[in-house]
């Protein structure tokens, strides 16, 4: 039986992953699901996943799980605040990590987890584009182990998984991208919040679908491929494949390409990240070959979705260039979302907020941590006099 703990409990992948988690109760048991701020959808995951410990982000709704809880008739104990949620990060108790957190919010516990030496399964790919080099090397010192929940990532992983080291050297990382909602759409200026919340493929949390839909979402994976797997960004293409059945692919010496394809159902790599080695079955439709018909590939359009651009950008200029794009882009989105900036502001607030990364790398968590919240704080006086103009 292994101890799981579920960081970010009741988002997409959190729920996501206690569907697979309850189809294995003989191998897998809850210790801690964590949310932010919706207490009831966090005390019904307590309850699906009989969970020893629940923690709200958000420390003034204590009280209120509490009752939650009681309502429930659950023994499970409440725990509020943020550092509660990075404690359970570490604990001695969960053998399994599951860091389904959004956004930056999640670098912390994620490296909690790694200095605990956990399975780490990461969804969270804010925290790889910040942590970088750094969160690489901590995982390795502690004997931690990082296995992808993005999809993207959890294909590559398994495309490379049989290579030898010689192989690996000079490998090529081919990421696949849907090209979201508005790939033949031609004026982006008028797009509305409803439109750039819906994914044609995916169903995700509000931020991801927005990222997915100027491109950035790609991006930030282009910078998670280059940490997890050590490949430098110029051996790191995108394809726009709009079946997204192609989950993404190796390249190696001799122009062999390895591609995982399956349905687009993120329960299949939490499964096979839940299972490593072993597979388990998540309960998805397999792939019906005889209803594909066709799958077809586009080069992605950097000057209609200049973010994806922008991270090889900040690739290249290093320091802290990853940390601040992520940080203006959350930023930038969570405005968009509220209505105060339009769809094509998101690229150029990231564009002229990027040149003020500091070229200094962050040599420990705080420096991280710093380093994002600086530039929040830089980007919300930006957007706060911002015209469009
Ligand atoms: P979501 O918005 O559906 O859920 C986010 C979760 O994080 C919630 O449980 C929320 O309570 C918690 N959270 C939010 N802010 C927090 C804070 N400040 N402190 C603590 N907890 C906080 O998001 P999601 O779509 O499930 O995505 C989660 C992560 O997984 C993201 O990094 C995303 O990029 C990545 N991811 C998601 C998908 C997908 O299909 N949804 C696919 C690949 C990668
Ligand atoms: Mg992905």
């Amino acid at each position: 039986m292994k101890k799981v703990s579920i960081l970010g409990a009741t988002g997409s992948i959190g729920t996501s992953t206690i569907d697979v988690l309850n189809r294995y109760p003989e191998k897998f048991a809850v210790r801690a699901v964590t949310a932010y701020s919706n207490v009831q959808k966090l005390a019904d995951a307590a309850k699906k996943t009989n969970a020893e410990v629940a923690v709200i982000g958000d420390a003034k709704l204590f009280g209120e799980l509490q009752e939650a809880l009681n309502a429930r008739q659950l023994k499970t104990i409440a725990k509020a605040g943020e550092k509660a949620i990075v404690e359970e990060a570490a604990d001695p108790d969960a053998e399994i990590v599951v860091g389904a957190i959004v956004g930056a919010a999640g670098i912390a516990s994620t490296f909690a987890s790694a200095k605990a030496g956990k399975r780490l399964l990461l969804a969270n790919k804010e925290s790889v584009v910040c942590g970088g080099r750094l969160l690489m090397d901590t995982i390795k010192a502690h004997g931690a182990q990082l296995l992808p929940v993005d999809s993207e990532h959890n294909a590559v992983f398994q495309c490379l998984e049989s290579a030898s080291e010689k192989m690996r050297q000079s490998h090529r990382i081919i990421l696949t991208a849907s090209g979201g909602p508005f790939r033949k759409r031609m004026d982006l200026s008028t797009v509305t919040v409803e439109e750039a919340t819906h994914h044609p493929n995916w169903s995700m949390g509000k931020k991801i679908t927005v990222d997915s839909a100027t491109l950035m979402n790609k991006g930030l994976e282009v910078i998670e491929a280059r940490w997890l797997f050590d490949t430098p960004e110029d051996r790191i293409d995108v394809v726009v494949h709009p079946q997204s059945i192609i989950h993404s692919m190796v390249q190696y010496e001799d122009g062999v390409v390895l591609a995982q394809l399956g349905a687009p159902d993120m329960r299949n790599t939490i499964a096979y990240c839940l299972g490593y080695p072993e597979r388990l079955n998540a309960g998805v439709k397999p792939l019906d070959f005889s209803s594909i018909h066709g799958l077809t590939f586009e080069k992605p359009d950097t000057k209609r979705f200049p973010q994806l651009a922008y991270a090889y950008e900040a690739l290249r200029r290093g320091g802290c260039s990853c940390i601040m794009l992520n940080a203006v882009n959350e930023i930038a989105v969570e405005n968009f979302l509220k209505g105060k900036i339009r769809f094509i502001d998101i690229p150029k607030i990231c564009e002229v907020m990027m040149l003020s990364a500091s070229e200094h790398a962050p040599k420990s968590l705080e420096d991280v941590l710093e380093a994002d919240k600086e530039a929040r704080i830089l980007t919300q006086e930006y957007i706060s006099g911002y015209t469009g103009e």
